[in-house]
C-alpha cells in the first residue's frame, strides 16, 4: 500500500501499516528533513498517541507555564506537570519518518505522485516517474494536497484559515513558556456562522521562540500588523529577535465531506481535521492515521469496506471538531460583551476549570467534560463579568 506525504499523519500511518505487516511505500515530495510552517506545540494528548516517549533530541522545550493575554490583561498558569512540548517540525517529522522506516516502510524522498487513478482492484499512480500499483492509497499531503484535489475535488478556499509563524532566537530565554494572545476584534452581534478570530502565540523553543498569528477571512496587512505588534511585545520582555525565519501556510477549518473512496483515504490536514478552535492539528493527524491504518488493514486482509474509517473518525475526531466550530465564534462574541479581564480572572481562579483544561491537553479528559462544566458555570461567569 502507498502513503503519500510524510508529515505527522502520513509518517504515522506508514509506521502503523508497516508494523501491521503490510508492504508500505511512503512518498514525500520534499527531501527529508523538510521544514513545515507550524508553531511546533505538541500537546501531551498528541504525544501520548505515539508508542514511546519522545527522545530528548526531538524536544525543544518542555512547557510548564501558560499565559493567556488579552490587551492589557494577562493570566499566568504554572502547571503541576508538563502539558506540552515544543518541537521543530523538520526534526520531529524526520523522526516520525525514521520510525516508519524502522517499522519496515520504504521511503521515497523527494518524490511525488504526478498521476493517480482508482480502479476496481487497486490504485494506479505515477510516482517519481515510475508506475506504481497499490491496493490502497492513504493521502496525507496536508492542507494543499494535489492528490486529494485530484481524487476528491478541491478543498474550498473559504474553509481555510491562514497561519504565519516566525522562528527566532531571542536575547533572553523565555523558559518553558507558552503564551496565547487573543487579538481578534470581538464580534458585536451573536454569531450566526463560524468565525476563527485572529489569535497569536509565543511558544518557547531551545534558544528563542516560535511567534505567530492565525486567523481567517483577514487581509495581509492585518496579519502583518498583528505579527509586528506581537513581536515588539515579546522583544520588550526577552530582548531582540535574531535569525528570524517567517513562513505562512493554510489551516483547514472544516473536515472534507467525503473522507474516503473504496480504496483511497484522506488523513490529517488533507482531510481537513485541524481544530477550528485553535488550529492545532497534530492530535487529529495521529488519530486519523491510526484509524486509516486500521481500515486499510481491514480492507486488504478481510475485504472489509473502507466505510469503517468514516465510523472511527466519526466517533472521536468529528464530534470534537463540530463542537469547536460552535464554541469558537461564541467565545469570541462573549469577549465582546463581557469585561474580558474579569471573565479571565474568574476562570483563572476556578480550580475545576483550570484542571479540566489541563486534563484535556494531556488527553486524560474529553472536550465534552469542559462543555458540561461551562454550561453549568456559564450563568455565573457571564452575569458576574458583564461590563
Ligand atoms: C502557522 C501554523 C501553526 C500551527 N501550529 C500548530 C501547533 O502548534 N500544534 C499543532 O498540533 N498543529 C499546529 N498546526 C497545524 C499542523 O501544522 C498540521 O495540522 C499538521 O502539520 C498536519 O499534519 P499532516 O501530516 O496532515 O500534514 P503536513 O504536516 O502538512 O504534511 C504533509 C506532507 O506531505 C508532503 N506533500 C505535499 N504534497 C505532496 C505530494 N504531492 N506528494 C508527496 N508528498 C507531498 C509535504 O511536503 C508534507 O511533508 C499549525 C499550522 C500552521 C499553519
Amino acid at each position: 500500500m502507498v502513503v503519500s506525504g510524510a508529515g505527522p499523519a502520513g509518517a504515522r500511518a506508514a509506521c502503523l501499516c508497516a508494523r501491521a505487516g503490510l508492504r508500505t511505500l511512503l512518498l514525500e515530495r520534499e527531501p527529508i528533513p523538510r521544514e513545515k510552517c507550524c508553531a511546533g506545540g505538541l500537546l501531551e494528548r498528541a504525544a501520548g498517541l505515539l508508542d514511546e516517549p519522545l527522545p530528548d533530541r526531538v524536544i525543544e522545550q518542555e512547557i510548564t507555564s501558560v499565559g493567556i493575554i488579552h490587551r492589557d490583561f494577562r493570566a499566568d498558569f504554572e502547571l503541576p506537570s508538563r502539558a506540552a512540548v515544543t518541537v521543530r517540525r523538520s526534526v520531529f517529522d524526520a523522526y516520525l519518518a525514521e520510525r516508519a522506516q524502522q517499522a519496515g516502510a520504504e521511503l521515497w524522498s523527494p518524490c511525488s505522485i504526478s498521476k493517480v487513478a482508482e480502479r476496481d482492484d487497486g490504485v494506479e499512480m505515477v510516482a517519481g516517474g515510475r508506475a506504481v500499483t497499490s491496493k490502497t492509497l492513504i493521502v496525507a499531503e496536508g492542507a494543499t494536497s494535489r492528490t486529494a484535489s485530484a481524487l476528491f475535488g478541491p478543498y474550498p478556499g473559504r474553509d481555510q484559515g491562514m497561519g504565519i509563524a516566525m522562528r527566532c532566537t531571542l536575547g533572553r530565554d523565555p523558559g518553558g513558556r507558552m503564551e496565547y494572545h487573543l487579538m481578534g476584534t470581538p464580534i458585536e452581534r451573536f454569531p450566526a456562522r463560524f468565525r476563527f478570530p485572529l489569535n497569536g502565540w509565543m511558544f518557547a523553543t531551545k534558544r528563542g521562540a516560535n511567534i505567530g498569528v492565525a486567523g481567517k477571512d483577514i487581509g495581509g496587512a492585518e496579519y502583518r500588523t498583528a505579527l509586528d505588534g506581537l513581536r515588539r511585545s515579546i522583544e520588550e520582555r526577552y530582548g531582540g529577535a535574531i535569525d528570524v525565519h517567517v513562513s505562512a501556510h493554510p489551516i483547514p477549518m472544516v473536515p472534507r465531506r467525503r473522507l474516503h473512496t473504496r480504496r483511497c483515504v484522506l488523513v490529517g490536514d488533507a482531510a481537513g481535521l485541524a481544530s477550528p478552535l485553535s488550529g492545532e492539528g497534530m492530535t487529529n493527524a495521529f488519530r486519523s492515521a491510526a484509524h486509516a491504518a486500521e481500515a486499510v488493514r481491514g480492507l486488504i486482509a478481510a475485504n472489509r469496506p473502507m466505510a469503517s474509517y468514516r465510523r472511527m473518525v466519526g466517533s472521536d475526531v468529528l464530534p470534537v471538531i463540530r463542537a469547536s466550530r460552535v464554541i469558537s465564534p461564541q467565545a469570541q462574541w462573549l469577549i465582546g460583551v463581557v469585561d474580558t479581564s474579569t471573565l479571565m480572572r474568574k476562570m483563572h481562579d476556578d480550580p475545576e476549570l483550570v484542571s479540566t483544561c489541563l486534563d484535556i491537553s494531556k488527553g486524560e479528559r474529553s472536550w465534552e467534560a469542559l462543555l458540561r462544566l461551562i454550561v453549568r458555570k456559564f450563568p455565573y461567569l457571564f452575569f458576574s463579568s458583564l461590563t
